[in-house]
C-alpha cells in the first residue's frame, strides 16, 4: 500500500511508442475514431499520432489561447509547416501572401521550401519606413488573391506592431484565410483568434516554455476541418512533440503568464531608461510613445503591455559603433550573454548586424530579450556596461 498519494497536479509521463491493447475489437474502434474528440480520445494508438501528455499539454494552450483545439509540435517551424499544410492543394494551390517582417527563419523556408521546392506562387507584402501601407495591402490583395496571408503582429528586430485587426478584417473581406505568428505578444497580450484570425502560431521554445532548454510549435484555431487535416499531416510528417518535452512544457507553462508579466514589466522600465542615456542613439520599443507603431500597440495590445524585447541603437560616429557594441557587450556578457535566441526567463542579447547582415546592416544596434530578474539588477548590468563604452 502506498504511503502517500501521487500529486495530481501533475501528470505522469506517457513515454510509450505504442499503446496496450487488451482487445482486437479496441485497436479496431481506436483506428475508426481517430479524428474524434482529439483532446478528450477514447483509446490512444501511437505516440506519432497522440500522446496523453501532449494532449494534457495542449489543453493547458488551448485555455491560454481560448481556442477550441491547439496542436504541439516539435518546433516553431514545424509548426508553421504544419498550418500551412492544408493550403497546399498540389497544382491547384492559390497564391499566399506573407508579409516582410517576419522572422528570418521563415523568410529562409519560405525561398527555399516553398517556391523552391514546393513551387509555390508566393507574394511578399513589404514595410515601408517602420510600417504597412493598408491601402497597398488592398491592392495586392485585388491583384494576386491570395488563399491566406501570414503576418507576425510584432516584427523582429525593429518591433513593427502590425494594425493586425485591420489587416485581418480587410484580408477576410477579400476571401483569403489568416495565419498569425504571434510568438512575440503571447496570448497574454493579444488573442488573434478572438479578432477572426484563422489559425495562430507560437514558438513555444519562445515565452511559453520560457527557459532556454526546450524547442516546440504550437498551431491553434477554432475550425474542425482544419483540425481533422493537420492531425493526419502532423501524424504522416511526424511532426509531433515527445512525451517528456511535453511534461516538461506544462510544469513551463504553469508559471508563463507571471513570468510574461514580469518580462513586460522589465521591458518598459528598462527601455524607459535606455531612452534618457546619452550613450543610446534611438531605443526601439512598442511601449515608447516614440515607436513608430505605438498606436497600433495601444490598440492591439489595450496598453496590458508591450513584450519583452527592446532594440537600441549605441551612440557614436559610423566608425565608431562596432567598437561601440563590441565594448557594451564585452562588459555585460558576463550578466547577460550572447544567446541567438528570445523570450528566456534569463536575459539574452544579439547584435543585430551580425545576425541579420545586409537587412539590418547597424553596426551599433543591439536587440535585448528582457528577461523576469530583478529590476534593479538589470538596470545596473545595462547602465555599467553603458558607461565602460569608449573608456
Ligand atoms: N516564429 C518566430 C517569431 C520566431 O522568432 C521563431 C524562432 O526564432 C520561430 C517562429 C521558429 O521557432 P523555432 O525556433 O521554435 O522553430
Amino acid at each position: 500500500m502506498e504511503k502517500n498519494k501521487i500529486n495530481s497536479n501533475l501528470i505522469p509521463i506517457f513515454d510509450d511508442a505504442g499503446f496496450y491493447f487488451e482487445q482486437v475489437e479496441d485497436l479496431k474502434n481506436a483506428f475508426k475514431s481517430e479524428l474524434e474528440h482529439p483532446h478528450e480520445p477514447e483509446f490512444y494508438i501511437y505516440s506519432r499520432y497522440r500522446n496523453p501528455v501532449v494532449v494534457a499539454a495542449e489543453k493547458e494552450l488551448m485555455k491560454l489561447e481560448g481556442s477550441k483545439w491547439a496542436l504541439l509540435t516539435q518546433s516553431g517551424m514545424s509548426a508553421i509547416d504544419l498550418a500551412l499544410s492544408v493550403f497546399h492543394k498540389g497544382e491547384k494551390t492559390r497564391p499566399w501572401l506573407f508579409f516582410s517582417e517576419i522572422y528570418g527563419g521563415t523568410n529562409s523556408y519560405i525561398d527555399l521550401i516553398l517556391k523552391e521546392k514546393r513551387g509555390i506562387d508566393v507574394h511578399t507584402f513589404y514595410s515601408e519606413n517602420g510600417s504597412y501601407d493598408m491601402e497597398k495591402l488592398e491592392k495586392i490583395l485585388d491583384g494576386i488573391k491570395p488563399e491566406l496571408v501570414y503576418f507576425e503582429a510584432v516584427s523582429n528586430p525593429m518591433l513593427i506592431v502590425a494594425d493586425a485587426q485591420q489587416i485581418i478584417a480587410l484580408a477576410k473581406k477579400k476571401g483569403a484565410k489568416v495565419i498569425v505568428d504571434n510568438t512575440f505578444l503571447t496570448p497574454v497580450l493579444w488573442k488573434p483568434l478572438a479578432d477572426d484570425a484563422d489559425l495562430v502560431i507560437h514558438s513555444v521554445t519562445k515565452y511559453l516554455a520560457g527557459h532556454g532548454n526546450l524547442t516546440a510549435g504550437v498551431v491553434m484555431g477554432n475550425d474542425t476541418d482544419f483540425l481533422s487535416q493537420m492531425i493526419e499531416y502532423r501524424k504522416w510528417i511526424g511532426h509531433m512533440l515527445s512525451p517528456s518535452d511535453a511534461s516538461r512544457l506544462i510544469s513551463f507553462l504553469k508559471t508563463f503568464e507571471i513570468r510574461f508579466a514580469k518580462h513586460c514589466d522589465n521591458a518598459l522600465e528598462l527601455a524607459l531608461l535606455l531612452e534618457k542615456n546619452p550613450r543610446i542613439e534611438k531605443v526601439h520599443y512598442p511601449g515608447l510613445s516614440s515607436h513608430s507603431t505605438y498606436n497600433n500597440a495601444i490598440k492591439l495590445t489595450k496598453g496590458k503591455g508591450f513584450g519583452g524585447i527592446i532594440t537600441f541603437d549605441l551612440a557614436g560616429k559610423t566608425n565608431e559603433k562596432k567598437g561601440n557594441c563590441s565594448h557594451f557587450i564585452e562588459h555585460i556578457k558576463e550578466h547577460i550573454p550572447i544567446v541567438p535566441t528570445l523570450g528566456d526567463v534569463d536575459s539574452i542579447l544579439l547584435p543585430v548586424e551580425a545576425v541579420w547582415g545586409e537587412k539590418y546592416p547597424y553596426p551599433g544596434m543591439i536587440r535585448l530579450s528582457v528577461g523576469a530578474e530583478p529590476i534593479e539588477e538589470l538596470k545596473e548590468y545595462v547602465l555599467k556596461a553603458l558607461d565602460q563604452i569608449q573608456k
